[in-house]
């Protein structure tokens, strides 16, 4: 039976062996369906995360994460992306998640610190850990080099914070990638010097197969995922409408497209796993 973790036990188990844990945002029953299902395919504990899109209320995705993780076989936690404020991230512990991220790294280092640490503050004594982010991920426009993470910051960060795990901006970018992605890996290992705590990479969708298990290697033991499979799902959907015989409800049309969505994504866990260790 699966079980219920916190995110950060999960990513401290992956950096002690040398593995990152797939996050995958999902936004409804088929999606979390589907992560769970590759993430018994490929073996691995998995962290389903909440995108604060407003498409799904957030106490009934969480209800939905932890129904079908505890009919899985996998580790799991239920997380919430990217909160702007305070009060998203009170809204989502009271709803059941058991880690959450607040983002305020398009703030000013000092208020960044401050906003962040109000959140560990309220957030650690009820066993939730937090994700912090420090330099800029941007999306959708080229890659600004002037706001990745320095090393020195991200030690600062993380003690002036107490943060459970950081988002890092090294050449990482959310959404479609404009640009041949290019993770500067030696910046990345001077942060995980500078800072010992996991390091999370978001905008994992697309970056080349040997870069990310390169990123691994080097202390990345979160990978943030989305756009690549939303976009392969899309696909199948569009394809399977487009076939011979297209199904006549949209039951048989989810269906149809399941198994080959499931498999793209259960490719992309054993990607973070580059030793092939047994995980479960
Ligand atoms: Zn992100």
């Amino acid at each position: 039976m699966g079980m219920l973790c916190r995110s950060v036990d999960l990513m401290r188990e992956g950096r002690k062996r040398g593995y990152a844990v797939p996050a995958y945002d999902t936004f409804n029953y088929e999606s979390t369906k589907m992560v769970f299902e590759a993430a018994e395919q490929a073996g691995t504990p998995v962290i389903i995360m909440y995108y604060n899109d407003g498409y799904i209320a957030m106490d009934t995705f969480a209800a939905m994460v932890k129904s079908l993780g505890a009919k899985s076989s996998v580790p799991f936690s239920v997380h919430l992306d990217h909160s702007p404020d305070f009060e998203t991230c009170m809204r989502a512990i009271q709803s059941g998640f058991t880690s959450i991220m607040l983002d305020a790294s398009k703030r000013p280092f000092d208020e960044n610190v401050k906003e962040t640490r109000r959140v560990v503050e309220a957030a650690c004594p009820m066993g939730i850990d937090v994700e912090g982010e420090l330099g800029i991920v941007g999306r959708e426009e080229k890659v600004d080099r002037d706001r990745f993470t320095q090393p020195a910051e991200a030690r600062r960060f993380a003690e002036e914070t107490g943060v459970d795990s950081l988002a890092v901006a090294i050449g990482n970018s959310h959404g479609v990638y404009i640009e041949e992605p290019r993770l500067e890996i030696e910046l990345l290992k001077g942060i995980a010097a500078a800072a010992d705590l996991p390091l999370v990479l978001h905008g994992t969708s697309m970056i080349p197969v040997d870069q990310l298990k390169e990123a691994v290697r080097h202390g990345i033991t979160k990978t943030n995922i989305a756009t690549e499979y939303l976009m392969y799902y899309r696909d199948q959907l569009a394809r399977i409408l487009a076939g011979d015989k297209p199904p006549k409800v949209i039951g048989a049309l989810l269906e149809a497209a399941h198994r080959p969505v499931v498999d793209f994504i259960a490719e992309k866990m054993r990607v973070l796993n580059p030793d092939g260790l047994t995980l479960l």
